[in-house]
């Protein structure tokens, strides 16, 4: 009895000692969810037009491409992941003419490892893996997360699969090859995700079939929405513009996505974190500082 009681103890003590030294646990696991807002690289060198019809002409530069990680007391979320990390090395090869088209710019810092290991954390390390849409921007690095949930919108799992006739330029098969083979959450509508009210995801159809978009809520920063590509600008939800085709793959309810957009930051006071806005994206805290 004695020496089991010893054992327990020594177990204990290296248990203890573990969990006070790891510091990746620590980070891993906050009291309260903390917010880090990364770009994939950037685009460059297009009318601001191309994102907004009615916008200016302007040419625009270091548009970014959005993505985010929630370390979460339940577990990292990620939402979006970029631009596939091939597109280092061989942009043209992966995009095709959409590299110069959108005058993609990634540099090897840009890489996923790299990034996450800004805030200490490895691909393996995110559990729920959350897509707005699966457009070559956003679900890129999809195939770097084989052990992560897949939190998708079923139809978008089919429009990125089996584009509709015109919508298949901004998929590629090639990013998503994986998705059968992952535990992937098929949603066909909205989510409180952790029961709680600190992650809720939103069916937005517009954009593409089965765009979603995530709104956060933080315990100093208050309620914060990312759009993906639910909308691109500030000014698009300000002016109702939305992106020409095949940016818009319905106009009506991209309309009513952007009206229950506008309902949640009202009605929540939230700040909203856009998909590709260039000068809000200026104004935001990048990772490894953080929103709490
Ligand atoms: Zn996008």
């Amino acid at each position: 009895m004695k020496r089991v009681i010893a054992k327990l103890a020594l177990a204990t003590a290296v248990l203890g000692l573990t969990t006070i030294a790891s510091p990746s646990v620590q980070a891993q696991a906050p009291a309260t969810p903390q917010l880090y807002v990364f770009t994939s690289g950037s685009l460059n060198g297009f009318p601001r037009s191309a994102l907004a019809v009615g916008a200016s002409n302007d040419i625009v530069n270091d548009v970014p491409v959005s993505f985010y990680i929630l370390k979460h007391p339940k577990g990292i979320v990620m939402f979006d992941c970029g631009n596939n990390d091939k597109t280092i090395t061989d942009p043209d090869g992966w995009w095709g003419p959409l590299a110069k088209g959108f005058g993609l710019k990634m540099t090897k810092d840009d890489a996923i490892p790299a990034q996450l290991a800004k805030i200490g954390l490895k691909t393996e390390d995110v559990k729920y893996l959350v897509v707005g849409h699966m457009h070559l921007d956003h679900g890129g690095n999809i195939g770097q997360f084989p052990k992560a949930q897949l939190v998708v919108q079923e139809d978008e799992l089919k429009a990125a699969w089996w584009p509709d006739v015109g919508f298949s330029v901004y998929y590629i098969p090639g990013d998503f090859e994986n998705t059968k083979k992952m535990d992937v959450l098929r949603l066909t509508g909205d989510i409180d995700f952790f029961g709680d009210g600190s992650v809720r995801i939103f069916r937005a159809p517009g954009h593409t079939p089965g765009s979603q978009f995530m709104v956060v809520r933080l315990a100093k920063t208050g309620t914060v929405i990312l759009t993906s590509d639910t909308v691109y600008l500030k000014e698009s939800l300000e002016k109702n513009l939305i992106p020409p085709v095949p940016g818009t793959w319905n106009p009506g309810d991209m309309y009513r996505t952007y009206a229950k957009l506008r309902h949640i930051r009202d009605t929540e006071k939230a700040q909203v974190f856009f998909g590709h806005d260039p000068d809000v994206f200026k104004a935001t805290k990048k990772a490894p500082e953080f929103y709490d």
